[in-house]
């Protein structure tokens, strides 16, 4: 279909219309308008969204500049609408907001948090396995938090036990009760007007908190569950749910052991008990990895200075193994160092070179991957 030309002179330039985008099935995007943009002199702001907004929400085309530029249009992105026409429920997404955050896979813009959900019992908790998770939250560059479920399971004082033993990785959990209620509050009041990703393994109870926050969603935390649609995972469906006190959430099916794949430099800083070491002492070596370097700022008694090791090992050989296949690919001669270094010049080429924080961001792909095996 042909585009029209704009019409620079036109009320409507003077007044974009701003929303976020919620859905977006094959070419059409359902974009949620903001409340009062109109009237607002307010500059844009993206990630940010309007607790007060109405319903208003218009299906959208894409403007064929957006398209010859090949400009994306992603949930949770910021769009400025053209041309509404509120009694059909149609519009045009004319341009997007510089984005303040992006994950790749599944595509979801703007996003400012992680909520991890494990259970307290029932599965039990394992930290080799919570630390894997957080570790691979981390890699996305969001904010990461925790709520612990099923709080009604056991004791006031393994609560207790639990919270301070996480909040020595540098984290503060949320201890809850989808069952009887017991911090639901404090939760709501984490993702009041924030974009959050909901991630976890299965059986903790995510269906049941996103069921207890949105109860009208309810057909579709059954097609989320994870037990009943593995098709639902596929980048396709993103969506983002609104959540009734502002806010929205973008639902991740369940995984069990998150994949790694940081590189070995990189690691450390994904463990805030590490990063605040490196943050008032130094190593040695600036290429220091933790594990048996003198003078090193990072190695000591820590808790999960075991799970540090055990994923670094994983992270050595996963660089090892994909520095083998790049001297395969490029041919290139192998400069052989002593030691672990072996594998630095690799982390130079172009293919290998360490992420950017917006590639590390889109990490969280993996979290949605694992969950197809
Ligand atoms: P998901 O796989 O993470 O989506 O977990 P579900 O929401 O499907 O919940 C798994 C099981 O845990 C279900 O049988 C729920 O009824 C149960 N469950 C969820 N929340 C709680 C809770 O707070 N306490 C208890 N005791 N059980 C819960
Ligand atoms: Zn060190």
């Amino acid at each position: 279909m042909a585009e029209k030309h704009p019409e620079p002179n036109s009320e409507r330039s003077k007044t974009p219309l701003l929303g976020t985008v919620l859905a977006v099935q094959a070419n059409y995007y359902q974009v949620k308008i903001d409340s009062g943009w109109e009237n607002s002199s307010e500059t844009p702001n993206p990630g940010k969204f309007d607790a007060e907004s109405n319903n208003a929400k218009l299906l959208c085309t894409r403007r064929a500049r957006l398209k010859k530029i090949g400009q994306q249009v992603m949930v949770g992105d910021r769009a400025i609408v053209e041309e509404p026409d509120w009694i059909g429920g149609r519009g045009a997404i004319a341009d997007i907001l510089p984005r303040e955050t992006e994950l790749d896979r599944p595509p979801i813009a703007n996003a400012n948090q992680i909520l991890l959900v494990f259970a307290l019992a029932d599965p039990p908790l394992e930290p080799y396995q919570l630390s894997r998770f957080l570790v691979k939250a981390e890699t996305t560059g969001l904010d990461v938090s925790l709520c612990l479920n099923k709080s009604d399971l056991v004791t006031e004082q393994q609560i207790q036990q639990w919270r301070s033993r996480i909040l020595s990785w540098g984290y503060e959990a949320i201890a809850i009760s989808v069952r009887t209620g017991t911090g639901l509050e404090q939760l709501k009041d984490s993702l009041r007007d924030r974009i959050t990703v909901l991630a976890g393994p299965s059986g903790v109870g995510k269906s049941s908190i996103i069921n207890y926050l949105i109860p009208n969603v309810n057909l579709r935390v059954g097609e989320v569950s994870g037990k009943l649609s593995r098709g639902r995972h596929t980048t396709r469906h993103v969506e983002l749910f609104e959540l009734p006190t502002g806010g929205l959430l973008a639902d991740t099916p369940g995984f069990n052991q998150p994949d790694l794949d940081c590189s070995p430099e990189e690691l450390a800083f994904y463990f805030p008990e590490a990063r605040q070491r490196l943050e008032s002492d130094t190593c040695q070596f600036s290429d220091c990895l933790h594990s048996d370097e003198p003078n090193c700022a990072v190695r000591g008694e820590w808790e999960r200075y075991e799970h540090y090791l055990d994923f670094l090992s994983d992270a050595i050989a996963r660089q090892e193994k994909l520095n083998q296949q790049s001297d395969r690919d490029e041919a290139l001669k192998l400069k052989t160092k002593r030691g672990k270094s072996q594998y630095e010049p690799r982390l130079e080429t172009k293919k290998y070179r360490r992420p950017s924080r917006r590639t590390e961001q889109q990490k969280l792909e993996e979290l949605y991957q694992d969950s197809d095996l």
